[in-house]
């Protein structure tokens, strides 16, 4: 770590998606004076959406940024501190713990993670064009937009088969789009998808291009079959990217025990990490259901974890 100004807190969250909000608001309320370090995606993967329909208590649905900005107001309202910086290096090994920013050195009695985890593309520049105008690496967030269209999913493993599955309850007809002639997922994750008559598996095909004008929704999806080198289009009208997240751990080095792919492990029903005052939440510590609403849900947990734990000490 280097020689720069040391800022002492008693609790420090890093991240300010819905997991780092609610974690700040619980904190805040429970009189912890927490200080968010909100990381240069201010807000978290939400401001990069428009329309969210399945965060309750909003029975017409919230833009992002606009959810975002108020869960922002509510954590400023009980005096969170929320520092626009990122954070860079990390110590755990002794307390306090240490969190360098580009700005300052922070150390803190308690820290409660919640970075997120960012989807992997596949880096087309026609994918990036349509990001959020067809092209959706959630399913679960966005497949209700498509109801009763053809739609395409990319992808082998278990995710990519249980997104194309979860699809079938609305679209008419979902291609799953391999580049190799067999899939990664279990196998009884693939009968699933060869036992579901709308689900038809393209294999060896990879994507050409996403077809559509400058503004408005993508219009197609050409692929390639990679063996033959043939094109066609394939008449969908969205497409939803499965090849993976990656959790943003990279800060914490090897310091927090992770998964075999790169989740942070927190222990049991709580968000205790292998670290003795270091909490885990949000997309960081789950593979699994990956949304706003559980995000926030863990956030609580973490902020009330951290409260129980920091009374512990005295
Ligand atoms: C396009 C899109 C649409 C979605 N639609 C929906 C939807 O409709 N409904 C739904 O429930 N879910 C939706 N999701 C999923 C939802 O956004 C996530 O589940 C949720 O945002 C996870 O919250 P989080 O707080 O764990 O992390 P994130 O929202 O990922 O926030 C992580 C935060 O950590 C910060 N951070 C990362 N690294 C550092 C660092 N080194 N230093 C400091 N800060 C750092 C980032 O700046 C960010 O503020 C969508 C996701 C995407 C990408």
């Amino acid at each position: 770590m280097s020689e720069k100004e040391i800022e002492h807190h008693k609790l420090i969250i890093v991240g300010s998606g819905p997991a780092g909000y609610t974690a700040a608001i619980y904190a805040a309320r429970a009189n912890l004076h927490p200080v968010m370090i909100s990381g240069f995606q201010k807000g978290g993967q939400l401001t990069t959406t428009t329309e969210i329909d399945n965060f309750p208590g909003f029975p017409q649905g919230r833009d992002g940024n606009e959810l975002m900005s108020d869960m922002e107001k509510q954590a400023l309202r009980f005096e969170t501190v929320i520092i626009e910086d990122e954070v860079t290096d990390t110590d755990l090994k002794s307390k306090p713990f240490k969190v360098e920013t580009y700005g300052k050195i922070y150390t803190c009695d308690a820290l409660i993670v919640s970075t997120g985890a960012t989807a992997k593309y596949l880096g087309l520049e026609s994918e990036t064009k349509f990001k959020g105008r067809g092209v959706s690496a959630c399913a679960t967030c966005d497949g209700f937009f498509f109801k009763g269209k053809d739609v395409a999913v990319v992808g082998g493993g278990d995710t990519a088969v249980e997104e194309a599955i979860y699809l079938t309850n609305f679209c008419s007809k979902v291609y799953l789009l391999h580049r190799r002639d067999e899939l990664r997922a279990s196998k009884a994750m693939q009968q699933r998808a060869f036992d579901n008559p709308k689900v038809e598996i393209l294999w060896n095909t990879e994507i050409d291009e996403v077809i559509g004008g400058d503004t408005g929704p993508m219009e197609d999806l050409r692929v390639v079959n990679n063996k033959t080198g043939e094109k066609r289009e394939i008449g969908v009208k969205g497409l939803f990217i499965a090849v993976g997240h990656k959790p943003n751990t990279d800060i914490f080095g090897d310091q927090l025990e992770t998964d075999e792919n790169g989740y942070l492990i927190t222990e049991g029903k709580s968000t205790k990490t292998n670290i003795e005052g270091v909490f885990a939440c949000g997309d960081v510590m789950d593979s699994k259901y990956r949304q706003a609403i559980t995000a926030a849900g863990t956030g609580c947990m973490a902020a009330i974890d951290a409260e129980r734990w920091l009374a512990e000490q005295i």
